[in-house]
């Protein structure tokens, strides 16, 4: 069986990865020629993004996936005449819309961010007063790595926030949400319903990018991990998704609150390659080639570290007991992720330990340094 994967990034390479023992062969749709799945399989597409080049793809493959949701729906919704696609069009169309997502949440009655659709200045200084300071603006769709968001702290910064993002709109203006933590739950569905939860991840951003990842996120009690498992089986099941889906949560003293989803792998499940009996990848394979799933329960704790920005020496970090290096073949570039970390232990106090071994000799330390 031959996949189709639109985008060919770290993450259509990870799932080739997981897919090839099981003698899935792969096509990536992706414009740049030395994209990181580019070794991994036939690679079609062109900036010019032509409809032949669309038709080839088509033909190449027997089911299509996707590793990002920021492709326009009208190609998806093309091949889905021809071929089956998965995770649905209904997934994506409410992935890339951030008032989608929201009206999805109130609909599954999940807690969330009370919310405004703005569309001019004055909508955004309306949104002020009714949802109070500070207030997160962000575009409704394209957002990723915390591009496209503005934090008004005062009243006086509507102006800018609004020529900053007024492009992007319509705009959505959610009210502050004083979160503890950040918490990611990361679930699977398979082609006959069935449904498989990762552990709480909980992860550290900096300067809007995923900096780590620490799972099964410490401190998490049972009830709270069976209510982010309740909130995301409600929505694969309302979406009828086939696949993988990351549901990003705020961990408040009221309880989760839903940030967003994301119709696919995560960063935020990296570790589960190493640290899981079956990993995300593997999963998203097996529920797209129509194969039973795999079980996602951890092996032990786990601390995945991205690596922005600059290669770190790979002896050094081989080095380190229980620590395994995933490079995505990209160049160097201030913020681009090239690779990540992944560190098991046996308790989370020698992950620790371990984690600080890798901060000494990663170049780019960003928020591990104050972990
Ligand atoms: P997002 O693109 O929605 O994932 O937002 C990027 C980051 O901004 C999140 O990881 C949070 O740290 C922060 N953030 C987003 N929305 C809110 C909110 N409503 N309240 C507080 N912080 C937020």
């Amino acid at each position: 069986m031959r996949i189709g994967i639109f985008g060919g990034g770290q993450l259509g390479r990870m799932m080739a990865l997981a897919g090839y023992p099981f003698n899935l062969r792969f096509s990536f749709y992706d414009a740049a020629q030395d994209c990181p799945s580019a070794p991994l399989g036939q690679l079609y597409g062109d900036i010019a993004a032509s409809p032949a080049s669309l038709d080839a793809f088509i033909a190449s493959a027997d089911v299509f996936t996707y590793e990002f949701e920021n492709i326009p729906l009208a190609w998806v919704e093309y091949v889905a005449s021809k071929k089956p696609v998965y995770p649905s069009l209904k997934s994506l169309a409410v992935s890339q819309n951030r008032i989608r997502e929201k009206q999805l949440f109130q609909q599954l009655a999940i807690p969330a961010a009370a919310y405004q659709q703005v569309n001019n200045q004055s909508e955004l200084q309306h949104a002020i007063e009714h949802l109070g300071l500070p207030l997160v603006v962000k575009t409704t769709m394209g957002g990723y790595d915390g591009k496209g968001q503005f934090v008004i702290r005062q009243a006086e910064q509507v102006a800018q926030a609004w020529s900053e993002l007024q492009a992007g709109a319509p705009l959505i203006a959610e009210a502050f949400v004083n979160f503890e933590r950040e918490l990611s739950i990361i679930a699977v569905r398979s082609q006959t319903g069935d449904i498989l939860c990762y552990p709480l991840a909980w992860n550290t951003h900096h300067q809007g990018i995923l900096s780590h990842s620490i799972v099964p996120a410490p401190q998490v009690t049972a009830q709270i991990q069976a209510q982010a498992e309740q909130y995301i089986t409600q929505i694969l099941h309302e979406l009828n998704h086939v696949g993988v889906l990351t549901l990003e949560l705020f961990q408040t003293a009221h309880g989760l609150f839903a940030n967003e989803t994301a119709p696919r792998v995560h960063n935020s499940g990296h570790w589960s390659i190493e640290g899981a009996i079956c990993s995300q990848f593997e999963n998203h394979m097996r529920a797209v080639a129509g194969l039973p799933l795999g079980m996602p329960t951890e092996l032990r704790p786990s601390a995945m570290i991205n690596i922005i920005g600059q290669h770190p020496d790979t002896a050094a970090i081989l080095a380190i007991p229980e620590t395994h290096l995933h490079l995505y073949g990209k160049s160097e570039r201030v913020g681009r992720k090239l690779g990540h970390i992944t560190v098991t232990a046996s308790s989370y106090e020698a992950l620790q330990q371990r984690v600080a071994q890798v901060a000494k000799v990663l170049p780019n330390k960003m928020a591990l340094i104050s972990a």
